[in-house]
């Protein structure tokens, strides 16, 4: 039987188009179909410009910090149309950049929504379809807002980076990384931020002592971060109905509260939203962020239609060949809901290429992925934390919490956590946990030591690089405590 291509992969995110482009370059003909934007949730409205907020939001700071230094250097304030402006024509050039990557690969392009009729067919939604021999399922992932009435007042992540103007006061739902990044970017902008958590710590799976001191640092920074607590209702604040609630509003609530006049010149997209919690507080937020999940882009993609099989989550099911339930599908990223990371998205594909174009079965291998968190500060980790650590066996706990020099200089109270989480019986790193300013550059290198095994004695074997934080990983003598 013959097909239009080698390989038809639907998504140009992360994953699909390296897969694509790989692919291409081991000699099939591939072609790729994106329903939105070249370069998918990473490049669009993820890694990408969530960075280059959390950069933006670090200058707020710094003037405080120069004066200590003898610089003569007042404060400022953000301008956020600017930044978008500049922000945008960014993600311009780097989506260009993705399609001339993909053309320059002889990569057919399709910008149009895709789905797949059989094992091997896919229907644009142009009318065209298009035949395979093999089909990979890149189509990411999507936020998901709680079934609440008027959740549709809230944005996701998706809008945040395309704001009219920045909000004076924000409050966030969620407690992972992606609610607690944009809780520091936003309140580094200047924004009075309230979060939202029902549990009863932030950053749930990560070491706990980590999470603490990351959850400490963003109140003492200013943020307003209630736990235990959820939303129960929210509305237009604008409806007549709640203008009586906005005038009595709990004086506890601080400055989150507004009043009627100052929200009609407030506020951007949906405009100010009434909010009530769980503790019975209420409030009223120019803006109400949901960070509460998100869910594999699975929906209408005519999956059932080819016979795949999908999970409890709406994720399409593969083996550890990124291999569906049939066996010309394969599916690879964030919709398969295994390590949702753009660096995992990318080897998945990269194995998937190796399996099926260059004969040699590959598993893309998810133990021991590093990775960061771009609170302020950062929160860098890579193996187990000491929770799971101890449940799998003794251990011992190598940690220190300090003062770093350059801020403890400027009068700043905010504390590193180095933490090495040690096996009593082979004497291996387990875990390493890092809370500090760049804690995500220098786990990518601590990584590479503990995803090469190595021990404690191997560590201090290391001489220290004086003077810097990351020194405190090669220094400690002994352990804190033994679990
Ligand atoms: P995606 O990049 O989501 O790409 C899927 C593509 O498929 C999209 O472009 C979509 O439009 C397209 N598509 C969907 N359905 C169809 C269809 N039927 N037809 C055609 N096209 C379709 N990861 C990190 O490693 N570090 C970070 O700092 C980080 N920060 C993040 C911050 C935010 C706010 C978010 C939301 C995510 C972040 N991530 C981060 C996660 C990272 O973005 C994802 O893990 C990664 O993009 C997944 O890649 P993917 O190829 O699976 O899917």
């Amino acid at each position: 039987m013959s097909f239009d291509y080698d390989l038809f992969v639907i998504g140009g995110g992360s994953g699909g188009v390296r897969a694509a482009r790989v692919a291409s370059a081991e000699g099939a003909k591939v072609a790729l179909a994106e329903e939105y934007r070249m370069g998918g949730t990473c490049v669009i409205r993820g890694c990408v410009p969530k960075k280059l907020m959390v950069f933006a939001s670090g200058y707020g700071e710094m003037p405080e910090e120069a004066r200590a230094y003898g610089w003569d250097i007042q404060d400022g304030d953000f301008d956020w149309l600017p930044f978008r402006t500049k922000l945008n024509s960014e993600l311009n050039r780097l989506e260009e950049v993705y399609r001339s990557l993909l053309n320059g690969s002889d990569v057919e392009i399709f910008d149009s929504r895709a789905t797949l009729a059989d094992p091997h067919t896919v229907k644009l939604a142009t009318g065209e379809t298009k035949t395979a021999k093999h089909i990979l399922i890149a189509t990411g992932g999507h936020p998901v807002r709680p079934d609440l009435p008027n959740a549709h007042l809230g944005i996701t992540s998706n809008e945040i980076f395309q704001l009219e103007s920045l909000p004076k006061s924000v409050l966030i739902i969620g407690g992972g990384y992606i609610a607690c990044e944009f809780a520091c970017i936003l309140n580094g902008l200047g924004v009075e931020v309230t979060q939202y958590y029902r549990g009863a710590q932030i950053l749930r799976g990560f070491d706990d002592e980590a999470r603490g001191l990351v959850a400490e640092a963003m109140r003492e920074k200013g943020v307003n971060l209630h736990l235990g607590t959820n939303i129960v209702e929210m509305r237009a604040a604008s409806d007549a109905e709640n203008a009586q609630i906005l005038t009595s509003t709990d004086p506890a609530m601080g400055g989150a509260a507004q009043d009627t006049a100052a929200l009609t010149e407030a506020g951007s997209g949906s405009g100010p939203v009434w909010v009530k919690a769980t503790n019975g507080q209420e409030g009223v937020y120019d803006q109400v962020m949901f960070a509460t999940g998100r869910s594999p882009s699975t929906s209408g993609l005519g999956l059932e239609e080819a016979g795949v099989a999908v999970g409890r989550r709406g994720e399409v099911v593969v083996d550890d060949y990124s291999q569906t339930n049939i066996p010309s599908i394969y599916a690879i990223g964030d919709v398969t809901n295994r390590v949702q990371l753009t660096p995992v998205a990318i080897r998945e594909g990269m194995a998937f290429v190796e399996t099926v174009f260059k004969g040699n079965p590959t598993k893309p291998d998810h133990e021991l992925i590093p990775s960061a968190i771009f609170t302020q500060p950062e929160l860098g980790t890579i193996g187990l934390s000491e929770e799971e650590a101890r449940e799998q066996e003794p251990v011992d706990i190598y940690c220190t919490s300090f003062r770093a020099m350059q801020g403890a200089f400027a009068g700043k109270s905010d504390r590193v956590l180095m933490k090495l989480v040690v096996s009593q019986a082979t004497d291996k790193v387990l875990g390493c946990h890092i809370v500090a300013d760049h804690a995500g550059e220098m786990i990518q290198l601590a990584g590479i030591a503990v995803k090469m095994g190595a021990t404690k004695a191997d560590f201090d074997r290391v001489c220290a690089v004086h003077p810097t934080i990351s020194e405190e990983l090669v220094t400690m003598k002994s352990p804190m405590r033994s679990a």
